[in-house]
């Protein structure tokens, strides 16, 4: 069965002026269409055509680099794109808001943490919070892994990824990644993260 491209929850303006529409065009209509077109292509065929996205990614050291790029790319722009929201941003609230004080120490250390993973990411990758072992966490992965997979260094359920690549920030930030995260956390949806950390 092939995987396809669902349309954005949102218009492509949606986020502006934080994210551009140019860049939200470009980004889901190209980037992770390419990743779902070159997926499709690499399972063909294969047994791995029968698998859901999730067992792909779980089992990311035994498949092919091709199938674990793009299976890796499609899961993680899904994940991405509904992490992001119009009228969105502010802070987490309830039982999101006091496990995160109680990992970081506070909401403004939590922000430096995630924001320090994604600018020191060397290259191409994101940044992750995560519940690993019953606790929050804040990591990194290069590429397209995610910390779904079984080869990554910190594993764990993510409930919030933002795409450090610099195809999600360059036509409106050029190389000034860390004021693309920094205006990142204006269109958190931070909904959808507590919906996720309580499924975790
Ligand atoms: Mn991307």
């Amino acid at each position: 069965m092939a995987f396809t491209l669902a349309a954005l929850p949102y218009a492509y303006e949606a986020l502006e002026p934080h994210i551009d529409t140019e860049t939200m065009k470009i980004h889901h209509d190209k980037h992770h269409q390419a990743y779902v077109d070159n997926l499709n292509k690499a399972i063909a065929g294969t047994p791995n055509e029968n698998k859901s996205l999730d067992e792909l990614v779980k089992n990311a050291g035994s498949i092919s680099p091709a199938v674990r790029n793009n299976g890796g790319g499609h899961w993680n722009h899904s994940f991405f794109w509904d992490s992001l929201s119009a009228n969105a941003g502010g802070a987490p609230s309830g039982k999101l808001a006091e496990a995160i004080n109680s990992a970081f120490g506070s909401f403004e250390t939590f922000k430096e943490k995630f924001a320090a993973a994604g600018a020191t990411r060397f290259g191409s990758g994101w940044a992750w919070l995560i519940v690993s072992d019953g606790k929050l966490q804040v990591s990194s992965t290069p590429n397209q892994d995610n910390p779904l997979m079984d080869v990554a260094e910190v594993k764990g359920t993510p409930i919030l990824g933002v795409d450090v690549w610099e195809h999600a920030y360059y036509l409106k930030y050029q190389n000034k990644r860390p004021a693309y995260l920094e205006a990142i956390w204006n269109v958190i949806n931070w909904k959808k993260v507590a919906e996720r950390f309580e499924a975790a």
